[in-house]
């Protein structure tokens, strides 16, 4: 059986199982949606925003792209935020990274001719890498510094959609939160959470040294 035969198969198994388990399921599914949290996330595989938060259909708004980046001037990301705000009125807005991403190593390496969108994309990501050159070197193999980049990405997503006049303009503006997945256990750390106070903190500290 080939690859996509395999999934559609696999959709039937799961539409069945789903109904027998509640029969109400699709008949509130095709009502609408009411998602309470916008989930900005990387487009890795092995990141899927539903399975490692135990999230069922209508439960999530998300957006995947190379390296959870938001840019405010890029349509696709800006026209999910300001759907998830002002029409749904989300009331959370997670940036979910993660340990060993692709897209954040090859924001530590030179360009890669063959992939120019990526390069154009990641182009952020990569001056951040420069902004914190310093601390980044200081760690001792390419893992961590990956590692570390992944967390000040995170940081600076989180910055870049508070500061966003979609989140400032909306009343009451959506907590925005910056969590980052580990794939080696599964877990979740919170980088940045939209209910303390001090979080601020860290993400301004993140904002002047990448200025
Ligand atoms: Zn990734």
């Amino acid at each position: 059986m080939n690859r996509p035969k395999r999934l559609l198969v696999a959709n039937v198994a799961w539409a069945h199982e789903t109904a027998a388990r509640n029969p109400e399921f699709f008949r509130d599914l095709a009502r609408g949606q009411n998602p309470h949290v916008l989930w900005v996330g990387c487009s890795d595989s092995r990141v899927p925003a539903e399975t490692i938060t135990h999230c069922e259909p209508g439960d999530l708004f998300v957006h995947r792209n190379i390296a959870n980046l938001f840019h405010p001037d890029d349509d696709n990301t800006a026209s999910v935020l300001e759907y998830a705000v002002r029409v749904l009125k989300v009331g959370h807005v997670i940036v979910c990274g993660h340990y060993g991403c692709g897209g954040v190593r090859a924001a530590l390496l030179p360009p890669e001719p063959t992939l120019p969108h990526v390069n154009r994309r990641i182009a952020p990501l990569c001056a951040l890498a420069k902004t914190h050159g310093d601390e980044l070197q200081s760690r001792a193999s390419e893992r961590e510094r990956i590692d570390r980049l992944a967390e000040l990405n995170v940081l600076e997503q989180v910055r870049q959609l508070r500061a966003s006049a979609i989140v400032r303009d909306a009343d009451p503006a959506p907590l925005v939160h910056g969590w980052i997945f580990a794939l080696e256990d599964g877990r979740i750390k919170v980088l940045a959470s939209g209910y303390e106070a001090d979080d601020a903190m860290t993400c301004t500290t993140a904002a002047h040294s990448a200025a």
